[in-house]
């Protein structure tokens, strides 16, 4: 870095990390290096490489995911960061560097849907059990379900798509008295909103293809390790899986990173001033945004979060058909409808915990909604969701 201070507050760090313009030809940005070979000078320095400092393959990265892995673990308060290909790779390589056959680990039941999947598929054939959890189960519940053998506690505060806000710091504190690793998705509040590290969890994982990347133009997972010890692990492991993320990407995600408080800030206004509105609604049953009362884990979310970003959800009342709720969705004109979120632009698909979730069975038939909400005016937001209820109506009573 070239600045020569170190700062703590977030937006100073979100400019200055991860960047040396004095030594780039007072260029601000870090320069693309594309690289697979990289050359040794001597035969002393070639064999001598030591194991994850410099730079000595493409694989294992150079300054350009350097670079962004630097500016990441500056802002998270992290030991180091390390970024591979995607937020699923964030996930699945954190997980399996602590687990071995006959282990065991407590996934909360909130958890994004592939993290599920792995465990209930690879991990499961690779002899690691896995126990979902209710979110909601507290310290208390958790201690309850840990084992000898259990090696990681997973949470993710809120959780994908029903947005429960975990006691995070009371839950950690029960892992690692059992001698687990405590593992958090932090995707939802990125670094800016919530500091893992504060609240006794070991390793924080991001799609950073959300808030970080923040354009919907590129893949990218981030893994911000607690300690020496931890990162070791965890690189160990993405290193042999040849986990990589690619110059390119990681050019785009820090370029993403130094307006992420900016957007952030946005998402969060405009995220809070729709839930809000969603709420006066005739058509909506709950509005599951952590920092309204509706949703479960809101006094966690108070006590532990510094803001909210725009994704949450709500629910209808009984009774709408689904091709009623199709008419509202089909129909909607800044909304867009796909998979992922965190881009600048607003987005709303239809969720269904019930067809995964285990340990708290969802009820059957009832519409859930998620929503992103993006950088557009908020005005124009509000119109496009009132006509989108007009649908929903004008099909429920078709
Ligand atoms: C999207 C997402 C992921 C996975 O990220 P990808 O980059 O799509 O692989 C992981 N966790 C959460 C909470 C997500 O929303």
């Amino acid at each position: 870095m070239t600045s020569k201070k170190t700062y703590t507050r977030p937006d100073t760090i979100l400019a200055v990390a991860g960047r040396d313009p004095a030594n780039n030809f007072g260029i601000v940005n870090p320069p693309v290096y594309h690289a697979s070979t990289i050359l040794s000078p001597t035969m002393d320095k070639f064999e001598n490489r030591v194991p994850f400092e410099g730079f000595g393959y493409g694989r294992n990265g150079t300054p350009t995911q350097k670079a962004l892995e630097d500016a990441v673990a500056a802002i998270e308060g992290a030991h180091r960061s390390i970024a591979v290909q995607s937020g699923l790779a964030a996930v699945t390589g954190a997980i399996v560097g602590f687990l071995k056959t006959g282990d065991h680990m407590l996934l909360t039941d909130n958890a994004y849907g592939p993290a599920r999947r792995f465990s209930n598929t690879t991990l499961k054939n690779f002899g690691v059990e896995t126990t979902f959890f209710d979110p909601m189960i507290g310290a208390e519940g958790l201690a309850k379900l840990m084992r000898p053998n259990t090696k990681v506690v997973y949470l993710e505060a809120p959780g994908s798509q029903t947005f429960e806000v975990q006691d995070v710091p009371g839950m950690a504190a029960v892992a690692k008295k059992g001698g687990a690793a405590v593992l958090i998705d932090n995707t939802w509040a990125t670094p800016l909103y919530f500091k893992p590290f504060d609240h006794g969890c070991d390793v924080s994982v991001h799609a950073g293809t959300k808030y970080i990347v923040g354009h919907s133009d590129a893949m990218m997972g981030l893994i911000s390790c607690a300690s020496r010890s931890i990162f070791e692990t965890v690189k160990t492991a993405c290193q042999s899986f040849g986990f990589h993320a690619a110059p390119d990407d990681a050019y785009l995600a820090l370029r993403g990173l130094r307006t992420m408080g900016v957007r952030l800030r946005h998402h969060e206004k405009s995220g809070l001033a729709i839930a809000n509105w969603l709420k006066a609604r005739p058509e909506v049953d709950k509005v599951l945004h952590p920092a309204l009362p509706d949703c479960p884990g809101h006094e966690n979310w108070k006590k532990l979060f510094k803001g909210s970003s725009g994704l949450f959800s709500f629910t209808l009342r009984d009774g709408y058909s689904r091709n009623a709720l199709a008419a509202m969705l089909d129909g909607m004109d800044i909304f867009g409808m796909g998979a992922s979120w965190g881009g600048y632009e607003s987005l709303m698909i239809p969720a269904h915990p019930d067809q995964y979730r285990t340990a708290v069975p969802w009820p059957k038939g009832k519409h859930l909604v998620r929503v992103h909400i993006g950088l557009e005016d908020v005005e124009d937001l509000k119109t496009d969701l009132a006509e989108g209820f007009e649908r929903l109506n004008r099909a429920h009573n078709a």
